[in-house]
């Protein structure tokens, strides 16, 4: 909603959260949602309300304000090329998103063209990446819907994730029929519930390890504890957690695991060679033959330079040569050509370089993770009266530089705040920083605010002053 009228003469806008600065929005991550149009759903939905947002500015426009009081940031004094930025900015955005998108190949060009033309306009040039080299997989992996299971020479398997009561009845069915020994381990290549929701029965069943990367390992044995879309309620304990680059023998072959926060930060992958073969790479759900899969922005794709896809970039490039990619989403292997490989990098740096326009952080990433912020363990479920320490868990930038953002709208801290089932309870809480910080040290109490429940945005003060 905003507000247009005339105060001495001259027409003022009121605007909220629709525009900032010279053209600028406050986060992205806000605007994911479905596109019923195209038949996408709220998770595949990559600035769903992007569209909305351009027809509301359009509206704006047409008013002819001489300035604008957004609801943060400056006033803005030129209202219609502030405006006319933000639209460019965005459909810059979206044009870039399309052209490396994974939903290519899941949607078709088709569905494509629809989500590009609400944002872009009717008949607007629609870029989308032509598929790379997909082809069949080889023999020594048996293949089953979002599972794949490596076999040894021995007849010994190993298990990639197991997303579902189906997956584990075949990898029981394969085992029972004998075309496979046994199940010596189980490899999770990230915390999506289509990949994790039966792991822990699969590890029980076979008795045999899980294994994930020391990143998100505390994600599989504790799903409560994070707030991501699609985590399961049923929790591994006992991971084992392989440190990056870590390798293990297992019968001829050599693992090698590998941390991968493409499609989502807590993500795997697993390179695996065996003798006379072409290596393979299970990337998760990180690629597909047409780009990346980056769609749900609630998933936290990282800019930084050494995370997220650009991180991912850089162990594919490092790749032995002729490594296949498989996402199990996939029913082929595939890989990227080196000029393929460099459209997609050129293309995610510019997409770096239009968010660092169109957001008004010093850091690209606050406009884009949601979580940059947030209690630990999440989800908190307390008696009147009881008290509980809970931590605020902020995410360091992993190459180093960029600060704690402060948000210059407000005098001291906001933070996330996780679900409270109980109205007026108190929390004790502590301020910690993920390193050791020595001055972190204060517990204060704080009131539950407002209603409970799912809520994404909370103001507990944490006291003042930054780090
Ligand atoms: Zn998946």
């Amino acid at each position: 909603m905003s507000y247009v009228g005339t105060v001495e003469g001259r027409r003022v806008g009121f605007t909220g959260d629709l525009i900032m600065g010279d053209g600028k929005i406050f986060d992205l991550y806000s605007f994911q949602d479905a596109i019923p149009e195209a038949k996408v759903g709220g998770y595949h939905g990559y600035g769903g309300r992007l569209a909305d947002l351009i027809s509301s500015l359009q509206k704006l426009r047409a008013t002819n304000l001489d300035v604008i009081y957004p609801a943060r940031g400056p006033v803005i004094r030129k209202p219609n090329a502030a405006i006319d930025q933000l639209i460019a900015r965005v459909r810059a955005l979206y044009r870039n998103y399309l052209s490396t998108n994974a939903l290519h190949w899941y949607f078709k060009e088709e569905r494509m063209r629809i989500c590009g033309e609400r944002v872009l306009g009717k008949g607007a040039k629609i870029e989308l990446m032509p598929y790379c080299l997909h082809v069949k997989t080889p023999e020594w992996i048996i293949e089953f819907s979002t599972s794949r299971i490596i076999v040894a020479d021995n007849g010994h398997g190993f298990l990639l994730d197991c997303g579902g009561q189906r997956q584990l009845d075949f990898a029981k069915d394969v085992v029972a029929r004998g075309v496979v020994k046994k199940i010596d381990g189980i490899f999770l290549t990230h915390t999506h519930d289509d990949h994790s929701q039966m792991v822990k029965a699969a590890a029980e069943f076979f008795k045999c390890p899980v294994y994930a990367t020391a990143e998100y390992a505390d994600v599989v044995e504790n799903p409560g504890h994070y707030l991501m879309p699609g985590l399961t309620e049923h929790a591994v304990p006992r991971v084992k957690a392989m440190e990056d680059g870590a390798k293990m023998r297992w019968h001829e072959y050599e693992f090698t695991f590998r941390f991968f926060p493409g499609q989502m930060f807590y993500h795997g992958a697993l390179l695996v060679k065996r003798p006379k073969a072409k290596p393979v790479f299970f990337i998760g759900d990180s690629f597909a033959p047409s780009g990346i899969d980056d769609y749900c922005l609630l998933n936290r794709n990282l800019v930084h330079p050494d995370a997220g896809y650009k991180r991912c970039f850089k162990i594919i490039r490092a790749l032995p040569k002729d490594t296949w990619l498989i996402n199990q989403h996939v029913p082929h292997v595939f890989r990227f050509s080196d000029k393929e490989l460099t459209f997609l990098e050129t293309r995610y740096a510019e997409r770096t370089r239009i968010l660092r326009e169109l957001l008004p952080w010093d850091d690209p990433n606050y406009g884009i993770d949601e979580r940059w912020a947030t209690f630990y363990p999440y989800g908190t479920t307390l008696r009147p009266g009881e008290m509980r320490e809970v931590e605020v868990r902020t995410r360091q930038p992993l190459a180093g530089g960029a600060k704690i953002y402060r948000d210059p709208a407000r005098p001291s801290w906001f933070a996330d705040f996780g679900r409270c089932k109980i109205h007026h309870t108190r929390l004790a809480w502590r301020r910690r920083g993920e390193g050791e910080n020595p001055r972190a040290k204060k517990t204060r109490r704080v009131r539950h605010h407002r209603r409970c429940g799912f809520q994404r945005h909370a103001l507990p003060r944490l006291g003042g002053g930054g780090d």
